[in-house]
Order: structure tokens, then C-alpha cells, then sequence
């Protein structure tokens, strides 16, 4: 997972699993060793006050690094300032798919820059199990492998991603998190429920599959854990370097010439040609 003398950096969101995560870390991790990013996406409404005020208390008497940034920062526009254009240019990408897409490339951005070892993301089984199941339904092998702890990162420009909390239900992070004394936040995204994503449909047939059949989530991620290792770990090493990204220069998927990011953020005219 990660090694003493490695430096790590958490991708903490401010919510209840970002809490456990730091909670659990700096009482395995060196201290010294340990930074935090935050990314403030710019939703009117969400309240991301409380949740960023505890991870800078955090930081500041744990003596951790904290990187404190923004969609507007980082691209130039928030959340929904992109949602906006996006709207007046009848594009109709889903909100949390211009979320996902940038937090994953800030936090890489961080890292990369900063010289940290591993990312530390507080993904619980829940995500985990909808994420392998959206990857099987699409049939998209490379995608389902890069999700197993000991897949390679295809990538010099990727650093390691690492997700402690993977074998861990979510009631068990809520109940952690409740007995630590954690203040959980009352406002939710609003752009939660703005379309239904797979993945939301994936949740919902989850939770009604484990509810009738405990164990299952658990199960579905072991056996999916066990077939990647199996069939999969040998194949995906054996890939070359992925390409770049014509545009930014980001690492991309092989045949693809761009980016995910650069072709969203073209579509409503943002240049990306800095943001790498
Ligand atoms: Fe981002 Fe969607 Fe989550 Fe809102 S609900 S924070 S837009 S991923």
C-alpha cells in the first residue's frame, strides 16, 4: 500500500470517509511524511466552509502540509460556472463528470509536482464494487484492472493511487466517523441527483442486492480482485507508456490523440494548453 519512508498525499474531499482516512493514517504514517490536498469544486449552496475549516485545523496541529486549491484556480471557471457554459452551449455533460474529470487530473497535478510517492484517496467498498461493476457493464478491461491495488500506473506523469479504505463498507466509515465525533455536513451537492448517471442507478440495485444478501459487496470485490490477479495483472504490465495528450500533454488512453479533459473543456471553449 505504502512504505515508512514514503511521502503521501491525501485527497480529502472534507466529507466523513476523508475524515476516517486522515484519522487512521497519521496513526500508521510519519507525520513528517504526510500532506493533504483539498479542492474546492464551486457549487453555490454546497457548504464547503465547515468541511475545509476541520481539515485545515487538522493540518495545522498535526504540523501536515495542506494544499488548498479550486476549480477556479486551477481551469479559470468553478463547477458552475463550467455547468454554465456548458448549459449555454447545449453540450449537456453531467456536472459530476467535469467534477471527476478535474479532480482527478488537480490531485495528480499536486502530487506529481510535489514530488509526493502514492495519492491516498478515502474510496470506501461501496465506490469501489459500483466502480468495478460500471467498468464490467462496459466492458472496458482496461479500466476494471486499473482499479486493483497492484495495477501499474501506465504512466511516468501518474503518480500511484491508493485506496486504504476499499475492503471497508460505508456504514462502517459512518459509524467510525459518528463515534470519533465527527460533524457531519447536512448540505449535499446539489448536482447530486442533476442526471442519473450509471453509476447512481449501480448504487441503488447495490444496496437492495446487499440488503437482501449481506456479504454480497465484499464478495463482488474479492472475486473481481481475484480475476484481475489472475487473468488480468500480467496482461496490463506488459503494455508500453501511455501516450500524451496532443493538447496539454497529459498521459491519455491509447488510441485516443487528446485527453478526457482537454475534449470536454474544448467542447465549451477552454483552452487547456497550461493545465498539465
Ligand atoms: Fe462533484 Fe457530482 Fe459529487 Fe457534486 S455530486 S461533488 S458535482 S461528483
Amino acid at each position: 500500500m505504502f512504505t515508512p519512508g514514503e511521502r503521501v498525499l491525501l485527497a480529502l474531499s472534507g466529507g466523513k470517509d476523508s475524515y476516517v482516512l486522515l484519522d487512521l493514517v497519521k496513526e500508521v504514517h510519519d507525520v513528517g511524511k504526510i500532506g493533504i490536498v483539498t479542492i474546492v469544486e464551486g457549487v453555490e449552496g454546497y457548504n464547503r466552509v465547515d468541511d475545509i475549516a476541520w481539515i485545515e485545523d487538522a493540518a495545522r496541529s498535526y504540523g501536515l502540509d495542506l494544499h488548498l486549491t479550486s476549480f477556479k484556480e486551477f481551469a479559470g471557471l468553478s463547477l458552475d460556472e463550467l455547468v454554465s457554459l456548458d448549459k449555454s452551449r447545449e453540450v449537456g455533460t453531467s456536472p459530476c463528470t467535469y467534477c471527476g474529470v478535474l479532480r482527478r487530473r488537480i490531485i495528480n497535478y499536486y502530487a506529481r509536482t510535489l514530488g509526493y510517492d502514492k495519492v491516498l484517496t478515502a474510496h470506501n467498498l461501496d465506490d469501489e464494487v459500483q466502480t468495478y461493476v460500471m467498468n464490467l457493464l462496459r466492458g472496458d478491461k482496461g479500466r476494471l484492472v486499473q482499479n486493483h491495488p497492484l495495477s501499474p500506473t501506465l504512466s511516468k506523469y501518474f503518480v500511484k493511487r491508493v485506496k486504504p479504505l476499499r475492503k471497508i463498507y460505508e456504514w462502517e466509515t459512518t459509524a467510525y466517523a459518528l463515534m470519533r465525533g465527527y460533524k457531519f455536513q447536512v448540505t449535499e451537492c446539489p448536482y447530486i441527483r442533476f442526471r442519473p448517471t450509471l453509476r447512481a442507478i449501480i448504487r441503488d440495485h447495490l444496496y437492495e442486492i446487499e440488503r437482501l444478501k449481506p456479504g454480497s459487496l465484499i464478495r463482488i470485490l474479492e472475486t473481481v480482485d481475484r480475476y484481475i490477479e489472475t487473468e488480468l495483472l500480467r496482461w496490463v504490465s506488459q503494455l508500453s507508456e501511455l501516450p500524451q495528450c496532443s493538447m496539454c500533454g497529459s498521459p491519455t488512453a491509447y488510441g485516443r490523440n487528446t485527453c478526457v479533459m482537454c475534449d470536454l473543456l474544448g467542447k465549451i471553449g477552454i483552452s487547456t494548453r497550461l493545465l498539465f
